[in-house]
């Protein structure tokens, strides 16, 4: 019997529309996946990022059993949305997609959970080897819905399962045996919902999988482009096949893009106040999975602050300036945490809001995704309530890391060196 491998490529790209990548991708000699997160601006990214690292362990620890090892893996990637979602209550319903296809050597272990797709080509013929796990979906396998339909029906994104922290959805889970020649594709629904089946067909069998990824990618953004898009492809070769020292796998690094390649991004209070003033519409990524209320808390803030400046701004400004100033939000100032009185906006020549107490805690000190918070800033009902924040900021502080653990340096070298493509 033929021994197999495998050349793998992942790329991805934020798309036309969007302004933040919340699509992650991975591709090595054993494992390749694609998590697809969801949840709005703030916390879709984390959701795929966070899965996608505990996912990507398994590249390094594979033990026994392979479709044991990737269930495991999944289920521990759920319970740290779980851990994220228990610490912070505000990103409560983000989650992500999950596609991943570990290698024994012979077969792959496969985990698929969402609407993130795995295709497989065989002798120029696509066949989708994934379950959307949709509202459209079961509404085809029930019969009541043609897929030329389904593809077209206005709530094709909304999303049945995914992992969400909770303990409620297990992946689907299954053993594939490729065949020398198969080409896989994972991608997620900035793809599938912009190019045809029949166009991914032809595609995917380009000279090589990764003219295959980068010309996906450009049918995707042609196509309108108005997700993030990502594949991650992998083409069965012999095994002992000399190296093509054209492609990107030549170098036998692992590849990562997306989401969980990228540091946090830096955000400041403006920025967030734009992207959530109310009178925006929604983005249609928000309530993809099962419409959750908006924060109320929130949008009653905001609702009043944008009514404020529109008092300020009419001439009524010293009682509406007097209620900003009742307000308190932690955020960031030189780098520490700090809190401020006011509101997180500015009206031409007045300034609402002030630094009422710089705190000794270093926002680089907080894990990752607090630091998000903090850039973004962290309403307060008052100055105890801003106070108890700070104090709950304070038991998060980690000590520094004295060295890089082997696999994080490994992931460094491989974010620089990824192929990404997305827009300047
Ligand atoms: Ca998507």
């Amino acid at each position: 019997m033929t021994e197999l491998t495998y050349r793998y490529v992942a790329l991805t790209d934020t798309g036309l529309r969007r302004t933040a990548n919340q699509d992650s991708g991975f591709a090595s000699s054993r494992l390749l996946v694609i998590a697809d997160g969801m949840g709005g601006a703030a916390a879709g990214d984390l959701a795929s990022s966070e899965a996608m690292h505990v996912i990507r362990r398994l590249d390094d620890e594979l033990r026994g059993d392979p479709l044991e090892a990737l269930a495991g893996a999944v289920s521990r990637a759920n319970d740290r949305l779980s851990e994220l979602i228990e610490e912070d209550p505000a990103v409560e319903g983000m989650g992500t997609t999950l596609d991943a296809l570990l290698w024994d050597g012979e077969k792959f272990a496969m985990a698929h959970i969402g609407d993130s797709r795995a295709y497989r080509l065989r002798d120029g013929v696509l066949t989708k080897i994934s379950d959307d796990h949709t509202f459209v979906q079961s509404l085809v396998d029930e019969g009541r819905l043609s897929p030329d339909e389904a593809r077209h029906h206005p709530h094709r994104s909304l999303i049945l399962r995914a992992l969400l922290g909770r303990d409620d959805n297990d992946p689907d889970l299954s053993m594939i045996e490729p065949q020398l020649g198969d080409r896989y594709l994972l991608c997620s629904d900035g793809l599938s919902d912009m190019v045809d089946d029949s166009v991914i067909e032809e595609t995917l069998g380009a000279e090589t999988i990764d003219l295959a990824a980068t010309e996906l990618i450009r049918l995707a953004l042609e196509g309108g482009g108005y997700d993030n898009v990502t594949v991650v492809i992998c083409e069965m070769v012999e095994d002992g096949t000399p190296v093509d020292e054209t492609l990107s796998s030549a170098n036998g690094q692992p590849q990562l893009v997306g989401a969980a390649a990228e540091q946090a991004r830096p955000r400041t209070g403006q920025a967030v106040a734009g992207e959530d003033i109310p009178a925006k519409p929604l983005d249609p990524e928000e309530v993809r999975y099962m419409p959750r209320p908006p924060t109320s808390r929130r949008w009653v803030r905001w609702t009043l602050t944008i009514l404020v400046l529109g008092l300020v701004l009419g001439g009524i400004g010293k009682i509406a300036y007097d209620w900003t100033q009742e307000q308190y939000f932690v955020s960031s100032d030189n780098g520490m945490v700090t809190i401020f009185r006011g509101v997180q906006a500015d009206v031409p020549g007045v300034k609402l809001q002030h630094v009422e107490t710089v705190t000794t805690i270093k926002v680089s000190s907080l894990p990752e995704f607090t630091q998000r918070q903090v850039g973004a800033g962290i309403d307060a009902s008052s100055k105890k309530d801003a106070q108890s924040i700070v104090d709950n900021l304070d038991q998060l502080v980690t000590p520094p890391k004295p060295t890089e653990t082997p696999s994080d340096k490994k992931t460094a070298t491989t974010s620089t060196a990824s192929h990404r493509v997305d827009r300047l």
